[in-house]
């Protein structure tokens, strides 16, 4: 780099790959855009391998397209990305830095906080030239005055605030979510190949290098995942063309061996700001008006864009900090270390889910929730070591995805996110999935060594909860059913489950210190 060059420097976070969103500048005589590699936070976890080489390659190949239409982009290795931004202006002499709002609450408080050497210009990260939908203002808004956060009333006024899917006022189809219609289970139908794309050598580099620092966890190789906007735009079209009509129908299923079936895995590129939320909920939605797809599959996609995605940034936004130290259950049991080693995983649902995460960092919604989050809701697990698994071990995985996933919605530890926990035994996963044909456990068994786990763990976790649950509108009426079971039975139950949390208690995943707030 030659001369100084006073202009405002775009910082552009790994999350902010698409050049429509607001930190860009509009045009290359607008001032240089910065990217900063961040060495601290590519160690602060056991990241996937395949995350560290996914973000690397990502923002690379997002430079060298800036570049070829006559941007002037700089890549800076730093410890944290407010030393990188610090570094570039002092050697350019900026007299701005212009930056949307992070996402995740460490790097944000950070970059606000910190001595940048030129004042800040923090543009939103939400509404027009955002990465989300609403913006931190129209949050706020909604959340104020409500003590419980609650997904479907948000999604309703998400579909009527961007008139998606409406008709009059109302809902296509006439109620807001066909959940139901979205639980069936593809007994011998086979899903298209996955979307992948073989590394170019902008790919390849990134890859060689992250093999070459020697850290992380997860398989490196075979990496397919989008690294281009060019990349995302023709995944999401091929979602749409070839597994969205029956997405729908399958989206809550379980299938040995496959990680992917019909859904779309476009969350890495969501997340790295490649796609933007809005583009994907009108492909869906177009494919709908012209007959493609049915409604029950369009309606459940929406629902994971326009509902899901934006309540857990909402809920992020408005119950941070304390959901970061939320624990509600009191859980403090560590995580099991098969969480790290799927080959110790002798519960084949487990096993399959883990395996995925291992092979790929990917697992879907179902395999997150119902039976890893559920395994350690049951088990009690302490609610960060599990969130901060989530966080490493996917390639979709930032603190403001995690958090309350994980903390709101599979742990019960920050309640105001769900009526209830998603606590479930055996027979849903049974019900969901092909895994229990082909497990060492049998799911209809409650207590003793041959019992699936979940069975004595969850009714365990019913009767150690009784004071909390017990009143409960929903989840009342088990009591009645544990209470009619002899009392040896619930003997049984109690110490099946107790002998299950001393064996994972035992082989615990290794525990490591973070700084959340590092920035
Ligand atoms: Fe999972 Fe239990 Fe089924 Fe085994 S029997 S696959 S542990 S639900």
């Amino acid at each position: 780099m030659s001369g100084l060059d006073p202009r405002p420097l775009h910082f552009v976070g790994p999350w902010d790959l698409d050049r429509g969103l607001a930190c860009w500048p509009a045009r290359p005589e607008d001032g240089p855009v910065l990217l900063v590699e961040s060495v601290g936070r590519s160690r602060a976890l056991p990241f996937h391998r395949q995350k560290l080489a996914l973000v690397l390659a990502a923002q690379r190949h997002a430079a060298a397209e800036a570049r070829a239409a006559g941007f002037t982009v700089e890549i800076r290795r730093a410890r944290t990305y407010a030393a990188g931004i610090r570094a570039a202006v002092a050697a350019r002499g900026s007299t701005k830095v212009i930056a949307l709002e992070a996402p995740d609450h460490g790097i944000d408080q950070a970059l606000r906080a910190a001595d940048l050497g030129a004042p800040l210009e923090l543009r939103p990260d939400g509404g027009p030239g955002g990465r989300f939908l609403l913006s931190r203002e129209e949050v706020r808004a909604w959340g104020a005055g409500r003590r419980t956060l609650r997904m479907d009333l948000f999604y309703a006024w998400m579909r009527k605030r961007f008139g998606v899917l409406m008709e009059g006022g109302a809902p296509v189809g006439g109620v807001w979510s066909f959940d139901k219609e979205n639980r069936k289970v593809p007994r011998g139908e086979r899903p298209p190949a996955p979307v992948w794309f073989a590394p170019d050598p902008t790919t390849e580099a990134a890859l060689a290098e992250v093999e070459s620092w020697g850290i992380g966890w997860g398989a490196l190789r075979p990496f397919g995942w989008p690294v281009t906007r060019a990349q995302a735009l023709e995944a999401l079209q091929r979602f749409i063309g070839e597994r969205l009509p029956r997405f729908g129908d399958f989206e809550d299923a379980m299938v040995d061996g496959q990680a992917i079936l019909w859904h779309a895995a476009l969350s890495p590129a969501l997340n790295l700001g490649l796609l933007r939320p809005m583009e994907c909920v009108q492909a869906a939605v177009d494919a709908y008006t012209r007959g493609a797809a049915p409604l029950n599959a369009v309606e459940g996609f929406v629902r994971q864009i326009l509902g899901w995605r934006e309540f857990i940034r909402a809920a992020y936004l408005l119950r941070m900090p304390a959901m970061r130290a939320a624990n509600a259950l009191d859980a403090h049991e560590p995580l099991p270390g098969f969480f790290w080693a799927p080959e110790q995983a002798d519960m084949a649902c487990v096993r399959a889910a883990v395996a995925g995460v291992h092979d790929r960092g990917y697992a879907h919604h179902i395999q997150r929730l119902m039976v890893l989050g559920n395994l350690c809701l049951l088990v009690g697990v302490e609610p960060l070591a599990l969130s901060r698994w989530f966080w490493a071990a996917f390639v979709d995985g930032f603190e403001w995805v995690e958090l309350p996933n994980v903390h709101g919605m599979a742990l019960y530890a920050d309640t105001a996110l769900t009526t209830k926990p998603y606590a479930a035994s055996g027979a849903y996963i049974d019900r969901m999935s092909d895994h229990c044909r082909g497990c060492r456990y049998d799911v209809k068994q409650r207590t003793g060594a041959g019992a699936c786990p979940y069975n004595p763990l969850f009714w365990d976790f019913l009767d150690r909860h009784r004071p909390r649950f017990a009143g409960h509108p929903r989840l009342g009426a088990l009591y009645g059913t544990f209470d009619r079971f002899p009392p040896a039975e619930q003997d049984a139950i109690r110490s099946t489950a107790a002998a299950l949390r001393a064996r994972f208690r035992a082989a615990p995943s290794p525990a490591w210190s973070f700084d959340d707030d590092a920035g």
